[in-house]
């Protein structure tokens, strides 16, 4: 392992990864998700998932997954939880309205950009070092949770050992990411009255007989409930076929340690017919949910209020607080813009935006 940047001594029964875990949960950064969007901004309803309950239930998923899998749990969970902090207000649309916005400069936004400098630097709870002094291993897992990158192709990346994949816990955490909100939004979708479960049956493989099969075993129970009989059985597949998938891989590559899987082709996947459900579910809710006009209008709405709010700052710099101005010192303004922006919860985004643009 290569730990900590900064050293320090080991914790009496809590182990490097478990420490790490419990720095993630205890950062401002994690406790904002639970005013972030996940996929619907304006709440149609209390039960909607933010991106906090999100990441809870990609949490919970990707537990099962590495202890099915005989891989590091505390590793994987502290992964899973730390996977989304960098999001900015409104989720995939702020992230492009931010970097549209840091384009014009030359510059770039994403949000694993972000998740790195926030847990690098941002958060401020230790006096001996900036940041939460996460493991190497984790930030490396961070920044490589959902693509690999080249040598060179990201200089900020350079040292987390550009054009090797990372260990297995931090690959699965991306398609456990895609389950997890895949099988939530259907049941958000749902909920909202966006599609029914014959729809479903009908563009999705392997849900009609889960439904059918429901329906014989519990011909008296009200739909939505058999929804979430033939929902948690769906979560299972997945789940399972994402086991099968990851282990078959493993197995076929020969791969015996840590070294030998960085230098492989990722290994984490789904067998065969549960990718085609998953295939056929991701398409689903493209038509039905994430295009369909209430969603493009709150992505719109969320677009403009971003450009707005960030062109304010840009023209007035004296409106930012002081903690934020005294960054100017070592920063270009729509750097220091930026990141006030993207460390924004959604209420505090609104509230700000009406305070001061009415
Ligand atoms: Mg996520």
């Amino acid at each position: 392992m290569r730990g900590r940047r900064y050293p320090e001594a080991p914790h009496p029964y809590r182990n490097e990864f478990q420490r790490d875990r419990d720095r993630i949960v205890h950062a401002r950064a994690f406790r904002r998700l639970e005013d972030k969007t996940q996929v619907f901004a304006e709440r149609l309803s209390d039960h909607f998932r933010n991106r906090l309950t999100h990441t809870i239930e990609v949490a919970q998923i990707s537990r099962t997954l590495a202890a099915a899998l005989g891989l590091d749990e505390d590793f994987t969970e502290a992964l899973a939880l730390a996977h989304d902090i960098g999001h900015p207000p409104f989720a995939h649309a702020g992230e492009e309205a931010l970097n549209l916005q840091m384009q014009a400069y030359g510059d770039s936004f994403d949000h694993t950009l972000n998740a790195l400098r926030l847990v690098e630097s941002f958060e401020q709870r230790y006096a001996r070092f900036p940041g939460l002094n996460l493991t190497f291993e984790v930030r490396e897992g961070m920044v490589k949770h959902s693509r690999d990158f080249a040598p060179g192709e990201r200089p900020e990346f350079d040292e987390y050992l550009p054009g090797l994949r990372p260990p297995l816990e931090a690959q699965l955490i991306d398609l456990t990411d895609e389950v997890a909100y895949n099988t939530a939004d259907l049941d958000d979708g749902y909920a909202a009255g966006l599609f029914t479960m014959e729809e479903i049956a009908a563009a999705v493989p392997h849900y009609g007989e889960l439904a059918e099969e429901m329906e014989s075993q519990f011909p008296g129970a009200a739909e939505k409930v058999r929804f979430q009989e033939v929902l948690r059985r769906l979560i299972d597949l997945l789940v399972s076929g994402l086991i099968e998938g990851t282990r078959q891989n493993v197995l076929q590559s020969g791969a015996r340690s840590v070294a030998e899987v960085r230098r492989l082709p990722r290994l984490t996947a789904l067998v065969a017919p549960a990718a085609e459900t998953n295939r056929a579910l991701k398409h689903f809710l493209f038509e039905r949910v994430y295009s369909t006009p209430p969603l493009l209008e709150e992505r719109k709405h969320a677009c403009d209020g971003i450009a707005a709010l960030f062109e304010f700052y840009m023209r007035t710099p004296g409106e930012l607080p002081e903690w934020q101005r005294e960054r100017l010192e070592e920063l270009p303004l729509h750097r220091v813009v930026c990141d006030y922006i993207a460390g924004m919860t959604d209420g505090f985004f609104r509230r700000t935006r009406t305070r001061l643009l009415g």
